[in-house]
């Protein structure tokens, strides 16, 4: 059996981001998965009971909350999400994750700082690091290449 890949909702141009952006990655490896039925889609936050659009979030590293831009804290939100992520890919036995980058969520090696003021840092999403924790590892649009070379192929 195909390992199964547990993707961004974003990557297939579904209509989860917090500012309704479409942003579905185009790459012919993404179009070769699809056609194996590898994929398992999640938004987590969406998942974790937040509508879109939404106010952006950043975490914040003081207290390690993920605090909206007008202060609202979603933690909770997030956080499950993330759980909803890990049960998926313990229902499915998947050891592969392909995630937006810099999102709060998603992000693998860089998420936004907590100011608002537009600064990414290295770091990873809540569910990004709640997947890299229990041993599943996440990869971007910046490195699907990476990705393709590790997946079985029958
Ligand atoms: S939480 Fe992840 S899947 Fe959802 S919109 Fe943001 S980057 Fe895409």
């Amino acid at each position: 059996m195909f390992d199964k890949i547990l993707i961004s909702r974003c990557f297939l141009g579904e209509n989860v981001r917090y500012n309704s952006e479409l942003i579905p990655l185009k790459h012919p490896l993404l179009t070769l998965w699809q056609q194996q039925n590898r994929l398992i889609a999640l938004c987590p936050e969406v998942s974790g009971g937040l509508p879109t659009p939404r106010e952006p979030a950043e975490q914040q590293f003081n207290n390690n909350s993920i605090i909206t831009i007008t202060g609202t804290d979603v933690s909770a939100q997030f956080n499950l999400g993330a759980k909803h992520a890990l049960a998926l890919c313990q229902l499915h036995h998947i050891r592969f994750a392909l995630l937006k980058e810099s999102s709060p969520s998603c992000g693998s090696t860089l998420i936004y700082d907590g100011s608002f003021s537009n600064k990414k840092i290295a770091g990873q999403g809540i569910t990004s690091k709640r997947l890299t924790q229990a041993g599943v590892k996440v990869f971007s649009e910046n490195n699907l290449e990476q990705l393709a070379k590790l997946l079985d192929t029958k």
